[in-house]
C-alpha cells in the first residue's frame, strides 16, 4: 500500500500573494529536515502540500522530524487508493485497522475535488461509513465528537484516505521573518527565547560569551548542546563564541561593584550587535524576563537598551519562570540547562546590585574602561561554528 504525508500550512494561508514564497521556504525547510532519510518529492495543491517517496521509507521518522518544522499547522499520513469505491473501502479497512480498533466512535468525511467522480461527497461518506461499521462491529458513529475522523479525498488521479490529523509545530517557516542574533547562555531562558523567535519564522545566529579560565570547556559544550537541541526546530545556527574574560576583569577592577552585571550586559549587547550586523541580522534576542533578577528590572533593561541600535526581542519578557520551564521541557532543553556549569554572569556577581540604576550613573561607572579597544579585541576573539 502506498503511503504519503499531507501537510496543512498554518498562518501561510493568511499571506495572500506572498503565499507562494512562504510555501517554497516551507518546502525547502522540510526537504532539509528529511534530507538524510531518502528522496522525497513535494507537490503543492490547494492548501496542502503532498510529500511522497518512490523508495520504501518508514514514515515514522519523517513524521517525527516534520512535527518540529515551523509553518505546519497539521500533518497526516494518508494511504493512496484507486478512484474506485471498492478499492477505497478495502484500503481504508486495512490502513486504518489499528486506529479504528482502538476507537469507540468515528465519522467519515469525504472531499471531492474531482467533480466527475460518480458519487457525491455525502454518498461516499455514507457508503464507506457503512462498510467500516460492518467490519468493526464495536464502532459507533459520532458526527460531533468522534475519536477518529476518517477523511477520504478524491483527487485528480487518486483517492487519499487518512485518520486523525497530527498536530504540527505551528508558527511560520524559518527564513520568512529575517535573521536575528540570540545571546545564548547556559540557562533555561535563552534557549526558550531562541525557540520562540524561530517559531515566528526568524532564522537564528547565536552569540555566547565565555570567560576562561573562570568558565570551563564543559560549560561551553553545554551551550553547544543546547543550541543543537534548538536547531532541531530552527535549522542550522551560525554560532560565535566570544572571549569575555578581559572585559569582565576590567569591569571588576575599574567599576563600582553594584553596576557589574549591568555594565557586563551592555558590553554583551554592543559586541553582539557588531556580530549581528556582520551576519545580516536585524535584531537581537535575549531570554530576559521583567523582574527575574536585578539586571532585569525595567530600569536595568532600559540601561541595557540604551547601547542597542537594533530592536531587542525578549519573548520571555512577560512569562513566569514556571511557564518558561514548561516550554523548555517541551523542547527538551531543560535537562541540559540545569546541568551545574558556571556561566560568565555568575563569575563576578555583585552582592548588592542596583535594581533601579540611572543611565547617567551607569555611564559614569563604566567611563574608566577603554571601550572601543575592549570591544574590538572581544570581536576579534570570536570563534565561529555552525550548529546543524
Ligand atoms: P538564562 O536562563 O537564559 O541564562 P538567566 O535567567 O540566567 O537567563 P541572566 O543570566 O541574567 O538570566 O541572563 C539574561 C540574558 O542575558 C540571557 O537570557 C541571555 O540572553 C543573556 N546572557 C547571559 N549570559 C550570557 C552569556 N554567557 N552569553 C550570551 N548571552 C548571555
Ligand atoms: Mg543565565
Amino acid at each position: 500500500m502506498k503511503e504519503i504525508i499531507l501537510i496543512k500550512n498554518g498562518e501561510l494561508v493568511l499571506k495572500g500573494l506572498n503565499r507562494n514564497t512562504f510555501e517554497d521556504i516551507l518546502i525547502k525547510n522540510m526537504r532539509k529536515s528529511l534530507k538524510d532519510l531518502g528522496e522525497f518529492t513535494f507537490t503543492k495543491s490547494q492548501s496542502t502540500i503532498m510529500i511522497e517517496s518512490a523508495e520504501d521509507i518508514d514514515l515514522d521518522d519523517a513524521v517525527d522530524r516534520l512535527k518540529r518544522v515551523f509553518g505546519i499547522a497539521a500533518l497526516s499520513r494518508a494511504a493512496v487508493a484507486k478512484k474506485d469505491m471498492d478499492d477505497i473501502m478495502n484500503v481504508s479497512r486495512e490502513y486504518l485497522e489499528d486506529e479504528l480498533s482502538l476507537a469507540k466512535t468515528f465519522k467519515v468525511e469525504a472531499k471531492r475535488s474531482d467533480k466527475k467522480f460518480p458519487l457525491k461527497s455525502p454518498e461516499i461518506a455514507r457508503e464507506l461509513g457503512g462498510f467500516l461499521l460492518s467490519k468493526f462491529n464495536h464502532l459507533k458513529v459520532d458526527v460531533h465528537n468522534p475519536d477518529v475522523t476518517v477523511t477520504v479525498e478524491i483527487r485528480d488521479n487518486y483517492a487519499f484516505i487518512r485518520g486523525n490529523n497530527i498536530r504540527g509545530a505551528g508558527g511560520m517557516p524559518v527564513g520568512t521573518s529575517g535573521r536575528a542574533a540570540v545571546l545564548i547562555s547556559g540557562g533555561i531562558d535563552s534557549p526558550v527565547a531562541a525557540y520562540m523567535m524561530a517559531k515566528r519564522g526568524v532564522e537564528l545566529v547565536s552569540v555566547h560569551f565565555a570567560s576562561p579560565p573562570y568558565t570551563t570547556e564543559l560549560a561551553e559544550e553545554k551551550v553547544m548542546e543546547l543550541l543543537h537541541r534548538v536547531a532541531r526546530y530552527s535549522g542550522p545556527i551560525t554560532t560565535y563564541v566570544v572571549k569575555f574574560t578581559e572585559i569582565q576583569e576590567q569591569i571588576r577592577n575599574n567599576c563600582p561593584e553594584e553596576f557589574f552585571t549591568i555594565i557586563m550586559r551592555r558590553y554583551m549587547m554592543r559586541i553582539s550587535e557588531i556580530i549581528a550586523r556582520h551576519q545580516n541580522c536585524s535584531a537581537l534576542i535575549t531570554g530576559e524576563s521583567v523582574g527575574q533578577v536585578a539586571s532585569q528590572t525595567m530600569y536595568a533593561l532600559a540601561c541595557t537598551d540604551a547601547v542597542c541600535n537594533m530592536p531587542v526581542f525578549r519573548p520571555c519578557i512577560g512569562m513566569d519562570k514556571n511557564e518558561i520551564v514548561i516550554l523548555s521541557r517541551k523542547i527538551d532543553t531543560f535537562d541540559t540547562s540545569i546541568l551545574p556549569y558556571e556561566d560568565c554572569c555568575t563569575v563576578f556577581t555583585p552582592k548588592h546590585p542596583k535594581t533601579r540604576p540611572q543611565l547617567a550613573a551607569v555611564e559614569e561607572a563604566e567611563s574608566a574602561l577603554d571601550r572601543d579597544a575592549l570591544i574590538q579585541r572581544a570581536v576579534d576573539s570570536a570563534r565561529k561554528t555552525v550548529i546543524k
